[in-house]
């Protein structure tokens, strides 16, 4: 079949590949763990459950603004000002399904073909893909000491006169990684005096432990809305764990978001109305169930920790948000994707390679879902990797038999 070259080349989503195969073992009855997906497992919030409920009933599902409904938009410039110490217009925010829409409308919107994006590894795994679909160039910027952080050394050196963005993801999936605010700063100062946009994936910025804060990039530019060239992401995936609804949003310059409702009238006709009534229902509802998934969510990471602090040979830089870990495998092996598949195959536990987000060495894992799944996850793991423990053991009543890969 002859289909075009740009779509083909796009690869398939290495977790959701890795969910399927994981959903097929558990319809086997296989007790599978699943430690790869970003999911946090509270319910949807009340008020956005009762808010969409209304929407609902009201038997008014129509087609609505391709930019997001008024009142939605509202309750996302009061949440910009609040957490961003900004006040920015109605023509300054466009509604998107999910943050991962905000990110390709933008990238299609801001590039020319062959335009370069610098992206920091280890990277989200659909920032590549994205700006391949924009036909757009990833340059990809590796730190070069070992860490999650690059310096800004390494990220200044990458810039030619095709450099059209950065994308930053702080706190960062797959790292956990906080970058410092003097590194904000610095590629802040960088983009607006070399006309490149930062594009600010902030989906994580409120999932941040102990007395860690990831400072949002606004914070350093005097330029108003209008002629910065900061734009940042967000939406109520991983603020409220309302994965499923689908709602993102951008906060850029009235003339980029104009270009995007344009593009968004062309595909989508924008979000569903009852997603974003749901969404106006989480940003005006209850706040302290934010901080209730935080809770949840840092005592994970502590027991992740904990788990981690007895296994041999593994080397953890511990995670300052989100809900991931990127501990570096190569005691075992260099390999992530051999380790992945050997993980749910002998062990039953669902990670991500490393290789995925640029980091090769390294498996992610996510303690996104419950104590006992991070607790017996990470137990698994080590009865797999290390070859002093016991060569069976017992899954449920399925006797599994360790031989190293
Ligand atoms: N950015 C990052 C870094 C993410 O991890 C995700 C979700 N995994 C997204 C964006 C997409 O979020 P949404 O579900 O709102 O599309």
């Amino acid at each position: 079949m002859r289909l075009s070259k740009l779509a083909s080349e796009i690869t398939e989503s290495p977790t959701f590949a890795l969910n399927e195969e994981a959903r097929l073992l558990r319809e086997r009855g296989e007790a599978v763990i699943n430690l790869g997906i970003g999911e946090p497992r509270n319910k949807t919030p009340l008020s956005a459950v009762i808010a969409s409920a209304a929407k609902l009933t009201s038997g008014e599902v129509k087609y609505v603004a391709p930019d997001g409904v008024p009142s939605l938009k509202k309750a996302v410039i009061r949440y910009t000002e609040e957490n961003y110490e900004r006040l920015v217009a109605p023509e300054n925010v466009i509604i998107t399904n999910g943050a991962k829409q905000s990110l390709f409308n933008i990238l299609y919107s801001v590039l020319n073909p062959q335009d370069e994006v610098i992206v920091l590894a280890p990277y989200w795994v659909s920032y590549q893909q994205m700006i391949k679909m924009c036909m757009g160039i990833p340059v990809v910027v590796t730190p070069e000491d070992g860490t999650f952080t690059p310096r800004f050394e390494e990220i200044e050196r990458t810039v030619t006169s095709s450099t059209r963005a950065i994308i930053v993801n702080s706190p960062n999936n797959p790292s956990g990684a906080i970058y410092p605010p003097e590194l904000i700063e610095k590629i802040v100062n960088m983009c607006e005096k070399k006309g490149i946009f930062m594009i600010c994936d902030d989906i994580y910025h409120k999932l941040t432990f102990d007395n860690n804060k990831a400072v949002p990039a606004y914070h350093f530019t005097k330029n108003d809305i209008e002629s910065s060239h900061v734009i940042a992401v967000n939406g109520v995936a991983k603020l409220y764990g309302m994965t499923g609804f689908r709602v993102g949003w951008v906060i850029a310059p009235r003339e980029l978001v104009r270009v995007m409702t344009n593009v968004t009238v062309q595909i989508t006709s924008g979000v569903s109305p009852v997603s974003q009534a749901a969404a106006e229902g989480a940003l005006t509802g209850v706040q302290s169930v934010v901080e209730a998934l935080r809770l949840q969510i840092q005592n994970n990471r502590d027991v992740l920790l904990q788990e981690m602090s007895s296994f041999n040979g593994i080397r953890l830089i511990e995670p300052q948000g989100t809900f991931y870990a990127l501990p570096d495998i190569r005691a075992y092996s260099n390999d992530s994707v051999a380790v992945s598949k050997f993980l749910l195959q002998k062990a039953r536990v669902v990670v991500v390679p490393g290789r995925e987000f640029g980091m090769e060495g390294h498996i992610r894992i996510s303690f996104a879902g419950s104590v006992q799944d991070v607790t017996e996850g990470i137990d698994r793991i080590k009865w797999a990797l290390d070859p002093t423990s016991p060569n069976e053991i017992y899954i449920g009543d399925k006797r599994m038999v360790r031989d190293w890969m």
